[in-house]
């Protein structure tokens, strides 16, 4: 067995490699132990995607759906407290279903006085134009098409293999091509409940698909609580996917019933922890 990024001898790995991570919501897409070996598992988990999770987009998307990281907790996220302004600290106790405002000592003495008050919180921030981001979206996508071949005989073996890979797989593990624009925009509301095939009301959490476009480019969609990001595994170029959408009225991928095949295929996971 050889690492689909490295491409070392992966055989005696001991980590199974979660697709997206635990700290957002993922527990049902993981690649079996030596898929990822267990350095580039490693350096993944601090140098792509501990970065990404720290984005304030992320951390306040963690922070307002609740989504528990490993231990549990969610991230603390900045707000204000008015009519003071004054900056305030404030953490989600989810097992107690309380969140705690941290307010400096020299403004609380100022509170005593007064009789109402408000915080303010952050409901979305921007996702910075940065490889944090591309480098995160490039390791996803390539463990995304290891997970729908990885029932294959062969299927990953060419994934390893397949020298047009190399570009986004090096950008995802060594940063190669510093810029490797991607596309992002909001396709539903984070909140938005769906009803799954049981009738139970859920949340989607994430759901992704890889497609290719009728000028033969493929892409890798994912929607993170409604925030779709698209990525283009050939090169740094993302022209095709918008043109794409002008020509697909800016439909998602995700929900585009045009494939000729109709070979899309929507992962959903429920939101059960709510
Ligand atoms: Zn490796």
């Amino acid at each position: 067995m050889r690492c689909l990024f490295c491409k070392k001898e992966s055989t005696t790995s001991k980590s199974v490699e979660h697709i997206i991570p635990e700290s957002l919501g993922n527990l049902s897409h993981i690649l079996p132990k030596g898929v990822v070996c267990d350095n580039c598992n490693n350096y993944f988990a601090r140098k792509v995607e501990k970065p990404f999770l720290e984005l304030p987009a992320m951390t306040i998307l963690r922070f307002n759906q609740m989504v528990p990281n490993k231990r549990g907790s969610t991230p603390p996220v900045s707000g204000f407290l008015m009519p003071s302004k004054c900056p305030v600290v404030l953490q989600n106790h989810l097992k107690a279903s309380t969140i705690s405002v941290e307010v400096p000592d020299e403004v609380f003495e100022s509170l005593r006085n007064s009789n109402k008050m408000s915080v303010i919180l952050p409901t979305e921030a921007p996702l910075p134009e940065s490889p944090i981001v591309s480098r995160f979206l490039s390791k996803v996508a390539i463990e995304a098409m290891a997970l729908k071949l990885v029932d294959h005989p062969k299927g990953l073996e060419y994934i390893v293999d397949e020298k047009q890979l190399d570009p986004i797989r090096n950008h995802a593990r060594y940063g190669q091509n510093i810029e490797w624009p991607y596309h992002s925009r909001r396709i539903y509301d984070a909140n938005k409940g769906w009803r799954n095939k049981t009738g139970k009301n859920i949340q989607v959490v994430h759901e992704f698909d890889i497609f290719k476009t009728e000028d033969g480019e493929y892409y890798f969609v994912i929607c993170i609580f409604g925030l779709e990001f698209s990525i283009n595994y050939s090169g740094p170029e993302i022209e095709g996917y918008i043109k794409w959408l002008k020509n697909h009225n800016d439909t998602s991928p995700l929900y585009s019933r045009k494939n000729p095949k109709g070979n899309y295929h929507s992962e959903i996971t429920s939101h059960e922890y709510l």
